[in-house]
């Protein structure tokens, strides 16, 4: 078990990739391509490796997904390409996340030999927030000429990628080299720029603007005991541990509530930043756990202890700061929804655990932000249409800020930034006219 900060090495050498790809039947109507949200022609980028034509082969996937490396790591790929690839024949799915993440490795050393030829107009468009969305729709405006400028709030660019994602998840060099990247497409960037005023954006002659936000206010379980010391937001939490790991101090003993992704993080990093015991409460049992297998299997094998079906009651204090939690095991009225409101107690099943810090991983929602005032909104979230555009002319969305059933991934917010560019471009293209 590594519980180190490293961050992870290459996932395959040159031979791995090449025999890997040459496993791939190439099938004739490719069911990869349908799981990618970015669009990429997987079949075309394995034949390309299959054939060692690395360049080739980081060209294509590039071409629909700046973020290539980086989705290469994060991507849950076994529910995208990988699951479509186990309906054909093969025993075992090829590995596509790690083939495509072998490309961009190779590509660090190429430094980009291949930037798209870039004619420019003197149109001004307006991205707001530096994720995985805003970076995406930023790169497309400039391959098609325009003048762009990223406005983004922090200091870093990247959104969760930087402050959310641990950092022994994604390397963060691999971040740098694809920021580099946008960069080099010659996106202006403001940073410490926090954008609350869409008026502005137009009267300083910007023709159009997107809005990728993401996320920014934490829910919590609503429990008494949230006000103390000691209890601490997962994303806040993230953003301590990614930036100044060193001096965290969260005690010996963590309770995380909340069963997704973001909770094995915290799970996971809590480990990393001196915690001898974490135990994760979640309303969800064994089999409706939201995380991924492949994260639950980690968590468990790095010593989580998961309380599955268990719902928080009250956070425990001694001398004003967190001592504990109080949970009651649970049942559902109605199967299949994992909410307070449909859980049962269960008689005499009450868990004392004992804890230094609570980190409460509930999810996340829209920050109440002047930005998105007079915009129509659902449940918080901007409502966009076919053409990700908001209900305000001119002014586009995409990533975890719009309503959507879609699964919120890194991949997905791409392939939205992208689109929306496109529909920027074609909406400018009529406007001029
Ligand atoms: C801890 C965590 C782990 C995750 N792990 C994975 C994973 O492994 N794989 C995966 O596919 N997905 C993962 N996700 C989901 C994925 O990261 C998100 O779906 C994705 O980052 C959303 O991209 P975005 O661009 O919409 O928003 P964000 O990444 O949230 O970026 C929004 C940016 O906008 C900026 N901003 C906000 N308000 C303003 C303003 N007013 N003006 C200017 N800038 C502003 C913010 O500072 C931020 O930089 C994870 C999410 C979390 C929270």
């Amino acid at each position: 078990m590594d519980l180190s900060f490293k961050e992870t090495k290459g996932a395959m050498t040159e031979t791995q990739a090449v025999l890997e790809a040459s496993r791939c039947l190439l099938c004739e109507d490719a069911p990869c391509n349908r799981g990618c949200p970015a669009g990429i022609d997987v079949k075309k980028f394995i034949r390309a490796i299959r054939f060692e034509n690395f360049r080739r082969a980081i060209n294509l996937i590039r071409e629909k997904n700046i973020l290539a490396g980086v989705c290469g790591i994060v991507c849950p790929r076994e529910v995208l390409c990988e699951r479509e690839c186990s309906t054909t024949k093969l025993s075992t799915p090829i590995k596509i996340g790690d083939l495509q993440r072998f490309v961009a490795e190779k590509d660090y050393t190429a430094r980009f030999k291949s930037l798209p030829q870039i004619k420019k107009n003197k149109i001004g468009v307006a991205v707001i927030g530096a994720g995985p969305a805003g970076l995406s729709c930023a790169a497309e405006l400039a391959t098609q000429g325009f003048e762009v400028t990223i406005f983004e709030k922090r200091d870093k660019l990247g959104g969760v990628l930087t402050y959310g994602i641990p950092l022994y998840r994604l390397p963060r060099q691999m971040l740098r080299h694809e920021l580099d990247y946008v960069k080099k497409l010659g996106v202006k960037i403001k940073r410490n720029k926090a954008v609350d005023n869409l008026d502005e954006i137009f009267d300083a002659g910007f023709r159009a603007a997107f809005i990728g936000v993401g996320l920014g206010k934490p829910l919590s379980c609503g429990i008494p005991g949230e006000e103390l010391k000691g209890v601490v937001a997962a994303l806040e939490f993230l953003r301590n541990f990614n930036e100044n790991s060193e001096r965290i101090e969260i005690g010996k003993r963590i309770i995380v509530i909340g069963g997704g992704s973001v909770a094995m993080d915290c799970a996971c990093s809590a480990l990393r930043v001196g915690a001898k015991h974490v135990d994760l409460v979640c309303l969800e049992g064994p089999d409706e756990l939201p995380a991924f297998k492949q994260e639950i299997e980690q968590a468990e094998s790095e010593g989580v202890n998961i309380h599955p079906r268990f719902m928080p009651l009250k956070i425990l204090s001694k001398n004003g700061k967190v001592s504990g939690l109080e949970a009651v095991k649970i049942e559902w009225k109605i199967p299949g929804r994992f909410v307070p409101e449909n859980a049962v107690e269960i008689r005499g099943s009450t868990l004392t655990l004992i804890g230094d810090t609570i980190i409460e991983a509930v999810g996340q929602a829209p920050e109440e932000n002047p930005l998105l005032r007079g915009l129509k909104r659902d449940r918080g979230y901007l409502v966009v249409n076919e053409q990700m555009m908001t209900s305000k002319t001119g002014v586009f969305a995409g990533g975890d800020i719009i309503a959507s059933k879609v699964p919120r991934t890194v991949v997905q917010s791409v392939a939205e930034g992208k689109k929306a560019a496109q529909a920027i471009t074609a909406y400018l293209k009529n406007s001029n006219a």
